[in-house]
């Protein structure tokens, strides 16, 4: 069974364990609740996070900076990236083993040929939940077909409302009728629909309470997220970081915000709602406010890499053991191997150097997806 030098063993029999688990979910469609598969801090496998592509339209400085992803770089070949079938093939593995939510990503994933394809095979039913995120820009051609695939709902990444301040955020020169375009598509498609916004200091601050207003008294939930050290090549700072206290400060200045109970334990958002009842506003502050703690989310790399934090340096690869033969209960033994083992909390750990974490470079966004 190919399981990177990073994984751990897990004391007892895995094999048996995941038997075990198996058995159990397959009662848990008859009824009976399947025990739950915890890391070593105790922590479920609830989400499972699919990159599907390693390419972007966009060059956001904060995720693919254009001087390293320019024409020179070199993106992953077809061949090495996972088929919608292999993708599926994990999915309904990791379901069994207790994940209620695919969220498609990338890159950006409606680059991918046929995307609506794959969410066909995805597993269905049973309350899980099927998600994707993306920027925005192709989504008026795509939302139908992904809605009637059986899409649950979609996050768009929309940093400015600002035409020039987007297009220097986005590098591409895509302007903000495109993305607000795709977003009118999805909720005629009949998707739920959130908005996501990286906010940096100095680059798109300003805009704050433009993106609140706009979205205010609409059915969409915009959140705004603390721009993060992840990957290599984004140049963070922490003086570039606006912390979610001082956005919500600056919003509920003038739009009176007031806090909202999480619907459930490891929710990344912090959720408020406006004062006159006119919708809700979300915060993600996973710098200032590290959520490790609940973290119950693993990516699967378009390559087939299984990395079990968004900081890891490392992932276990899936694609080896596919494309090895392994069998269905083989690969349930894996995951379940490679989940007990997992003890990341790098969030909680940031400042420390990677050194003396014993940890090598992280990897970059655009290959595991946000
Ligand atoms: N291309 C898609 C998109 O734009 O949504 C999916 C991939 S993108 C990597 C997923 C999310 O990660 C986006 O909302 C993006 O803004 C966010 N992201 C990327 N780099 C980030 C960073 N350094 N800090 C915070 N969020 C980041």
């Amino acid at each position: 069974m190919a399981l990177h030098p990073e994984g751990r063993e897990p004391a007892g029999s895995v094999a048996d364990d995941a038997a075990e688990l198996h058995r159990a979910g397959t009662l848990a469609g008859a009824g009976r609740a399947a025990p739950a598969l915890l890391d070593e801090r105790g922590r479920p496998l609830r989400d499972l996070r699919i990159s599907v592509t390693d390419r972007c339209n966009f060059r956001c400085s904060y995720c693919m900076p254009r001087e390293v992803f320019g024409p020179g770089f070199k993106f992953l070949p077809a061949a090495e990236i996972l088929s919608f079938e292999e993708i599926a093939r994990i999915s309904r593995a990791a379901v069994q083993l207790g994940v209620r939510k695919l969220r498609i990503t990338g890159g950006e994933p409606l680059l991918r040929r046929d995307l609506a394809e794959l969410v066909t095979q995805l597993p269905h039913g049973r309350g899980l939940d099927i998600a994707l995120t993306t920027n925005g820009s192709l989504l008026s051609n795509h939302a139908r077909a992904l809605a009637q695939a059986g899409l649950s709902r979609v996050t768009v990444s929309l940093d400015s409302l600002d035409d020039a301040v987007f297009k220097r955020m986005n590098d591409a020169d895509v302007p903000v009728s495109r993305v607000l375009a795709g977003i009118d598509a999805a909720l005629a498609a009949g998707l739920a629909v959130k908005v996501n916004a990286v906010i940096r200091r100095g680059v798109n601050d300003a805009g704050l309470l433009d993106l609140a207003r706009h979205f205010k008294g609409t059915p969409i939930t915009l959140r705004l997220i603390e721009f993060m050290d992840v990957g290599n090549s984004n140049g963070w700072d922490l003086t570039d970081v606006v912390s979610a206290k001082e956005m919500l400060e600056r919003i509920g200045a003038e739009l009176p915000l007031r806090p909202l109970e999480a619907l459930y334990t490891g929710e990344v958002a912090r959720r408020y709602r406006y004062s006159d009842g006119s919708g809700e506003l979300g915060v993600i502050a996973s710098v200032t406010q590290p959520f490790c703690g609940d973290c119950s989310r693993a990516r699967l790399s378009a390559q087939g890499s299984l990395y079990t934090c968004l900081f890891a340096g490392r992932g276990h690869d899936l694609r080896a053991a596919l494309r090895g033969g392994i069998d269905d209960e083989g690969l349930l033994a894996l995951l379940t191997r490679i989940w007990r083992g997992r003890n990341d909390a790098y969030s909680e750990q940031r400042g420390q150097p990677l050194v003396k974490l014993g940890r090598p470079r992280k990897i970059e966004m655009s290959y595991i997806g946000g």
